[in-house]
Parts: structure tokens; C-alpha cells; sequence
């Protein structure tokens, strides 16, 4: 599956996305009175303009989550409250961060396109949450908590499409997954939707 972190922009009249993929550290730099997201794998040093930097917190089958830490004191809030030595944000909340200008504001997401895979040999023992088969005897999809379905029709991660004949779509027939009870559909979503929370961009008055 596709899976990655996203800033989106909030409360504002455009709606950029910052990219949070990098798996090293991200730097969140003030550039020409707007964030940019830059990674410096090798760098410890932190860049010109740089307001946080930002890591991925390992998680086994859980909700991800990043590693925020403000450049200097006040510099990030999340959720509202300032961020001190350190902060864990997850999906849903919010990062303000201090520009020149004013606080600019995100909400965290997770950008999550479902795709049919292999099976891992390290989860190769384990069965379909659906038809108790074991997962390797088919492609499967895996719902956004890490619960793997049966599935053989789909998006595949190179962009083609599978289509076999009298599939064993698990994951589909399934509808809502045991694990976490979501929805589960072969459409890419953004987890939260920024249009739930009624964060969506201002108008342009
Ligand atoms: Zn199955
Ligand atoms: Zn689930």
C-alpha cells in the first residue's frame, strides 16, 4: 500500500501539501514567507530559516505518528499548545508553525492508497481476517491498521490494474474490517478527511 504522511494547509485560501515520506529527518525551513519541507538525511545542522525538524516514529501496525521538534521555544504548537523540547503528533492533529509574518497552520495526515501485495514472509503464518485461509495462498490488501484481506482484483503499486477471473476479494467482500471497523474500500483516501473536521481551505474574501 501506499502510505505517507502529509501536512495539509489550513485555514488559509490555498490548500498546499507538505510531504512528510522522507524516511530520514525532515526539515521544515521558512522559505520566502512559506514552509518548505526538506530533508537533510546527513545533515545535522540545522538549515537557514529552519523552524522544526521532524522524524517518523516507528509503529507496529498502530497509527503512525512523526517526531516534532521546535528550532527554538514557541516556535511550533501542536494542537494549540506549544511544543517544548519535543512533541508526538499523529493523524488529526494540528502544527502551527511561526513564520516572520504569523503562525502558519497544518493538519497532519495520512495519505493512504490501498494496493494489492504480497504478503511479508514475516506475517506468511498468518490468515485472511475474512476466510481463515492462509494470507500467502492469494495477493492481499491491508486495511490502513495493518489487517490483511484476500484480495486479487485492484490497483497494483505500479499503477496497472489486476483483473482474475472469479477473484478471491476478501477485502472487498468484507466491507468493514474486523480489526478497526473502517470502511474498506479500494479508493485512496487521506485519513482524517480535512472536510470532516471542517478544516477546509477559507474562501478568498
Ligand atoms: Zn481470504
Ligand atoms: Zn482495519
Amino acid at each position: 500500500m501506499a502510505d505517507r504522511m502529509e501536512l495539509r494547509r489550513i485555514l488559509s485560501d490555498d490548500d498546499a501539501t507538505l510531504d512528510l515520506s522522507s524516511s530520514g529527518v525532515i526539515r521544515l525551513v521558512e522559505v520566502d514567507g512559506d514552509v518548505h519541507a526538506a530533508d537533510q538525511v546527513n545533515s545535522e545542522e540545522p538549515l537557514a530559516g529552519q523552524r522544526a525538524s521532524v522524524t517518523h516514529l516507528g509503529s507496529e501496525g498502530g497509527t503512525p505518528a512523526l517526531v516534532v521538534v521546535p528550532a527554538f521555544d514557541g516556535d511550533v504548537l501542536l494542537n494549540g499548545s506549544p511544543v517544548g523540547v519535543m512533541g508526538i503528533a499523529h493523524p488529526g492533529e494540528t502544527l502551527s508553525i511561526r513564520l516572520a509574518a504569523g503562525m502558519s497552520d497544518w493538519l497532519l495526515v495520512r495519505s493512504f492508497a490501498p494496493e494489492l501485495e504480497t504478503i511479508g514472509t514475516d506475517r506468511a503464518n498468518e490468515t485472511c481476517a475474512l476466510c481463515g485461509m492462509a494470507l500467502s495462498c492469494a495477493t492481499v490488501v491491508l486495511c490502513s491498521c495493518g489487517v490483511a484481506y484476500h484480495q486479487e482484483s485492484g490497483p497494483r503499486a505500479d499503477g496497472t490494474v489486476a483483473v482474475a477471473e472469479d477473484p478471491l476479494d476478501c477485502y472487498v467482500r468484507a466491507q468493514k474490517c474486523h480489526g478497526c471497523g473502517d470502511a474498506l474500500t479500494l479508493e485512496p483516501r487521506t485519513i482524517p478527511d480535512p472536510r470532516d473536521l471542517g478544516l477546509m481551505a477559507r474562501a478568498v474574501s
